[in-house]
């Protein structure tokens, strides 16, 4: 290093003996050393050093500003940087490139080996990565990683910094990291256990490092080489020591375990993070440059974006803390832009397809249903079914989501919008994820409806109406179990046109099921449903309005973006009288107690549930627990009282039985798996009891609790957890005291972000992997510029928009070659 230190101390110096005068240079300090710095910023090549250099932040200084004692410090401070310098130019340090000054438009990557450019390479499979062998490979394979983008793209959960390296003299206690040489390093004894303990030291000292368990580092510390070294440094009889610390040799070159931003990546089994972080960097160095950046220069630079290798390169090593998050803030905006322009799209394509039905609302038919209602809709239900009328209205197809809480009331709303669309001539759908709430909205509907006409006849899974309109009206329940005869008849009255009133589970959007004339489609709890199962049901008619409707509400922004192909209504108000439900989060002992309660609120005439432990397997390991534990409950805890079971492997036949007995308080115990997790309805429960409630998601805790408080009577929610971890913990003391479903949803998507919270995978969106919820800012944007983009390109057709197209039909698989 041609820097000519010296020279600049004696200035210092001389500085300081004339007090801080300023006198030293002509036209200041300050401006000599702006001058000093350009000049020998270039020809550091040490990241640390050029990190301390930035922090010194000499082009900035106004040095005739300061007051003496700040003259004073400040001129200290560049003199204990020479003396680092100095240290460094006898030794010197190999290696870290990166440019020193955040400059967006500047790759702070350097790529060591670059190939040649050609995205498709990035679908190689990963064993071209060096170091990638076949074990290797397959041990990544089993976290999804397959080719070389994947790789690219497996970042860290998190950084540990250390990036400030000190001299020994500077140590104190905590993470620090120091460049030293290895003295010695000799196996030893600690405690049982054969351990590894070096002395390392460089010019203001020397330091102690142990690794416990680890005989093998006393191996590769050889004495005389220059280590980097980081970790927890502790004091130990008055002297510090470095406890386990990550270290590399310098001469290496750019440092991967040590010394600077380093990743640590989630891991599987039979991986271990220096191992995958060497293979990940050599990936990086190798490959980064290959990715070529999607995104439009003008987007880029509008929302001064990193460029895509850097961002990628700096999210597993970044140059520094503002580096690091400018990666991420570039990585998420991809999600959620591309994301946002998905949704745009099919939304367009829905616009351009026919022209939807134009449904008028009948006053007088709505009128006499709500006069035979045993209560009166809620200002909010009546806000959402003028919301829902109005876009029926047009002749445009209607895509709305309905959200509302648990018991909030939004069936009846549906269910007067279907009315209204047979009364028109058309049919209506309504599907519902499991055959249970199917069965159960089947009979709700006739339960409501026999309040303003008469039943005039009544098979299995079908019935007719006298009264309602100028003719009968027919309603059917459609699932996967009804006997094949009894199922084909319905098909072929669905396509004549006899039925009016459709209600099923998937088995509704089977191929053999058409429709005469439909005009409306509701979708209930579409969560539970994917993308590709909503626009099925869509195309099953002439165009039909769709309402989708969901209990587990998501934020606003969040609510635009996943579904901004929507328009969005919101149910925000409990019909009167809703009671809060008293939730305990009960500790295991406690266990006797609870089944004494349950036997109380039995004998004062009500019924309870209990949710089976979660086994995540399968769903028939699932339904043996179930069994098991309802041979339990029914044998050694409740042998007094009646028990019915419920799980998914049961016939249908057998389902709709264990529900109707628990309806008509034949059991007074439901012993069941999470299947009633959605939309049951037995007003006379009281009690709703979860085991390991902590495997549980917030907003399902939610719905099963929304499961009793149906009735007059006061109800219970009761968790049990054995042994919960620390977020499951968190997640209890959570949903003891709160009873809002949107702000539980917040909740739940704070700790688990919106891929996990929607299983985007399985819905048919795109991968969410780095966005959260609190990513807000981010999400404006990249609505914003999506919608920009979607302005001025409907089609991306532009050149500029070629690389755009091919990464969104990438990301987009369930909806590839709709982008042209
Ligand atoms: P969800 O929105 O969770 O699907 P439901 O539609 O199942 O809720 O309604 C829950 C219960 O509340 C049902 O028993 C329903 O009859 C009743 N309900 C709906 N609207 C009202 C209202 N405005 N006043 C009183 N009860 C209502
Ligand atoms: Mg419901």
């Amino acid at each position: 290093m041609a820097i000519d230190i010296s020279s600049l101390r004696k200035i210092l110096e001389l500085e300081q003996k004339k007090n801080y005068a300023n006198t030293t240079v002509i036209g200041g300090l300050d401006k000599f050393l702006k001058g000093w710095v350009n000049g020998v910023a270039g020809t550091i090549t040490n990241r640390p050093l050029l990190n301390k250099l930035k922090k010194l932040n000499l082009s900035n200084s106004d040095y005739a500003a300061m007051s003496t004692t700040q003259r004073q410090e400040w001129i200290k401070t560049i003199l204990d940087f020479t003396k680092d310098l100095e240290t460094f130019s006898t030794s010197p340090i190999k290696a870290t490139v990166h440019s020193l000054t955040p400059k967006a438009s500047k790759p702070p990557a350097k790529i060591k080996n670059p190939v040649s450019i050609d995205s498709r390479s990035l679908d190689l499979p990963a064993t071209v990565i060096k170091g990638m062998g076949p074990a290797m490979a397959g041990k990544f394979g089993k976290l999804g990683i397959k080719t070389v983008r994947d790789v690219l793209y497996y970042f860290p959960n998190r950084h540990l910094d250390y990036s400030q390296i000190k001299t020994v003299s500077q140590l104190t206690e905590g993470e620090q990291t120091i460049i030293a040489n290895v003295w010695e390093a000799n196996v030893t004894w600690l405690g049982s256990r054969r351990s590894t303990e070096a002395v390392l030291g460089d010019a203001t000292g020397n330091v102690r490092a142990v690794w416990f368990n680890n005989p093998y580092v006393a191996k590769n510390l050889i004495t005389n080489n220059r280590i980097v070294m980081s970790g927890r440094v502790k004091l130990f009889n008055g002297r510090f020591v470095f406890e386990s610390p990550e270290w590399e040799k310098v001469e290496e070159g750019d440092f991967t375990h040590a010394g600077r931003f380093v990743p640590v990546y989630p891991l599987t089994e039979g991986l271990y993070q220096r191992q995958v972080r060497r293979l990940i960097k050599g990936a990086v160095d190798h490959w980064a440059l290959q990715v070529r950046d999607f995104l439009p220069e003008s987007i880029r630079q509008n929302c001064q974006l990193m460029e895509l290798p850097d961002a990628i390169a700096q999210a597993h090593y970044p140059d520094n803390a503002t580096w690091k998050d400018k990666s991420r803030i570039r990585l998420v905006f991809d999600e959620l832009f591309l994301l946002q322009l998905g949704v745009l799209n099919r939304k367009r394509a829905w616009l351009e397809s026919q022209p939807g039905n134009a449904i008028p609302t009948h006053k007088e038919l709505l009128g006499k249903f709500l006069e035979g209602l045993p209560f009166q809709l809620t200002a909010a239900q009546h806000k959402v079914l003028t919301e829902i009328s109005k876009d029926m209205e047009k002749p445009q197809a209607m895509s709305r989501l309905l959200q509302g809480d648990v018991g909030s009331g939004k069936t009846v709303v549906a269910l007067m919008a279907m009315l209204t669309t047979v009364f028109n001539g058309y049919q209506a759908a309504l599907m519902a994820p499991t055959e249970i709430l199917a069965g159960q909205h089947f009979s709700t509907i006739q339960n409501l409806l026999t309040r303003m006409g008469e039943l005039t006849s009544q098979q299995p899974y079908l019935y007719t109406y006298n009264g309602v309109l100028e003719r009968p009206l027919t309603i059917a329940l459609l699932m996967g179990a009804i006997p094949l005869k009894k199922k084909r008849e319905l098909h072929s009255r669905i396509i004549s046109g006899e039925i009016d009133i459709i209600i099923g589970t998937h088995a509704l959007i089977q191929q053999d099921v058409e429709f005469k004339k439909l005009g409306f489609a509701v979708v209930d709890e579409q969560h539970r449903f994917g993308v590709e199962q909503r626009s099925i049901l869509r195309q099953k008619g002439s165009n039909p309005h769709v309402l989708v409707m969901t209990a587990t509400p998501i934020p606003r922004t969040l609510a635009l973006t996943l579904y901004g192909d929507l328009d969005l209504s919101v149910i925000d108000e409990l019909p009167p009288g809703r009671q809060l439900i008293k939730t305990k989060w009960l500790k295991p002992n406690q266990r006797a107690s609870a089944y004494n309660f349950i036997r109380k609120e039995i004998i004062a005439g009500h019924q309870a549930f209990i949710i089976c432990p979660l086994i995540e397997e399968s769903e028939s390991i699932q339904a043996r627990a179930a069994v098991a534990e309802y041979e339990h409950l029914a044998n050694d805890i409740f042998h007094d009282l009646r028990l019915g079971l419920l799980h998914g492997k049961m016939s249908s036949a057998d389902k709709e039985q264990a529900m109707q007995d628990f309806k008509a308080k034949k059991t007074d115990i439901l012993v069941s798996t999470p299947v009633v997790e959605v939309g049951i309805d037995v007003p006379n429960a009281t009690v709703m009891m979860v085991e390991s409630a902590d495997r549980f998601g917030l907003s399902q805790l939610h719905q099963f609790r929304g499961r009793v408080g149906r009735g007059e009577a006061q109800s219970y929610c009761m968790l049990l957890s054995e042994n919960p971890s620390f977020v499951g913990q968190e997640r209890l003391s959570i949903i003891e005291t709160v009873h809002n479903g949107f702000r539980l949803a917040e909740e739940d998507l704070k700790m688990r972000g919106p891929g996990e919270f929607f299983g985007t995978r399985q819905s048919g969106l795109p991968d969410l992997k780095m966005a959260k919820l609190s990513d807000v800012s981010i999400l404006e944007m990249a609505r914003q510029q999506a919608e920009a983009l979607y302005q001025s390109d409907p089609r991306l057709k532009l050149p500029e928009n070629a690389l755009l197209v091919k990464e969104l039909a990438r990301v987009w698989t369930s909806e590839v070659g709709e982008w042209s």
